[in-house]
């Protein structure tokens, strides 16, 4: 097991720079996660980890040793593909001991690790089988085997999971998890979802157009995010982003005035006239069913409220315990999502009137996105 430190790393392509400043330093034994969007950077830096990929410049230490000029299979890592890249011809046994094979381990030895790694994915039953008589969940786990029996300092794994069907990724995704916390190695795992990375990492590491935005736990950055890209991207439904004006001793919102918040108003400078974006979380945003003040607001939705928005109902997805909403700003193309109990019957078109926690109020730049407040 060892810590793995990348200061000031960048690679360059020609001229497309994919990641630049990437500092971060992950301690011995923890499970950190590279999440974000499509070409974000997060494959280059596991490759270049991994040492599929050369740095164009910075410095790269697994444990103590910089490791820039060190060949892949000399950096004690394993690496797991959403491919699975499993040689067809051999049996799982095969697949699961072929690292140590080339390593030229003793054959009992090999058999034994083997043994005791397909145990500890329920594989022992399919050892003679060959990949192709297998299902994805399980070659996936022969990949995973194939990478634990190796015995690395480091694993890093890249969208594991994405070839799975839902209930399989979430039945592996807690496999990984449990299996983690027993072998307690070091582990760097790449996805786009959120879900994943909220779930199995110690540390997030958000990315986006090759730089970090923001390392955190998953609680620290969902309830803290650094910028828009970073509240919208953690959460699902995600965060609802309402595009807003300061003027009136309020927030015009697509023609609604929302209150300013008291720790608005102490901790923020604003300038009338000024555009700002708000930022909501779905579960702060509750329906009004006070018919008087509905009405109060629909006949005079100029008139400064505590925090009721009104909207209308664009589309109904029930889940069962809760029915998610996608609901429209009247005359604007904003939306938000709201989550109501799944007992809710609401139908397209439907008015409602929406209370918003305006204590919960993010406020971000719209130029830059960064968050203000
Ligand atoms: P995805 O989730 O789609 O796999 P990613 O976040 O893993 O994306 P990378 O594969 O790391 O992103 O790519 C980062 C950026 O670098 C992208 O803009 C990509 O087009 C570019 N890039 C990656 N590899 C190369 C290459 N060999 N040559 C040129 N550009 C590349």
């Amino acid at each position: 097991m060892a810590n793995v430190r990348l200061e000031d790393i960048k690679r360059r392509f020609n001229n497309v720079t994919a990641i630049e400043d990437i500092t971060f330093e992950i301690p011995d034994g923890e499970f950190w996660v590279l999440v974000g969007p499509s070409g974000c950077g997060k494959s280059t830096i596991l490759r270049t980890i991994a040492g599929l990929e050369t740095a164009t410049s910075g410095k790269l230490f697994i444990g103590d040793r910089l490791v820039n000029n060190i060949p892949a299979r000399q950096r004690d890592v394993a690496m797991v593909f959403q491919n699975y890249a499993l040689y067809p011809h051999m049996s799982v046994a095969q697949n699961i001991g072929f690292g140590l094979q080339m390593r030229k381990v003793d054959r009992k030895i090999i058999q034994e690790r083997v043994m005791n790694v397909a145990r500890s994915l329920s594989l022992d039953h399919l050892l003679d089988r060959k990949p192709k008589q297998l299902s994805g969940g399980q070659q996936q786990r022969v990949a995973l085997g194939r990478a634990i029996a190796r015995e690395p300092q480091v694993f890093l794994l890249d969208e594991p999971l994405s070839n799975l069907d839902a209930q399989l990724r979430d039945d592996t995704r807690a496999e990984l998890k449990q299996l983690h916390q027993e072998l307690g190695i070091t582990t760097i795992y790449v996805t786009h979802d959120q879900v994943e990375a909220m779930t199995l990492a110690d540390k997030i590491v958000v990315l986006n157009r090759g730089r970090i935005q923001q390392i955190g736990d998953p609680q620290t950055i969902y309830a803290s995010p650094a910028n828009q890209m970073v509240a919208s991207f953690l959460g699902s439904p995600p965060m609802n982003i309402l595009p807003a004006i300061y003027q009136n001793n309020g927030f015009d919102v697509s023609g609604q005035l929302l209150a300013i918040p008291a720790v608005v108003k102490e901790k923020l400078q604003l300038h009338q006239g000024h555009s700002y974006d708000l930022g909501i979380r779905p579960e702060y945003i509750k329906i009004n069913t006070d018919s008087e003040r509905v009405e109060q607001q629909l006949s005079a939705n100029s008139t400064q409220n505590s925090g009721l928005l009104s909207v209308e109902v664009k589309v109904v997805e029930p889940l069962g315990r809760e029915t998610l909403i996608r609901a429209g700003l009247p005359g604007s193309a904003v939306m938000l999502n709201i989550q109501v109990g799944g007992d809710m019957r609401l139908r397209p078109g439907d008015r409602l009137s929406l209370q918003l926690d305006l204590n919960q109020l993010f406020v971000f730049d719209p130029k830059t996105g960064d968050r203000i407040l």
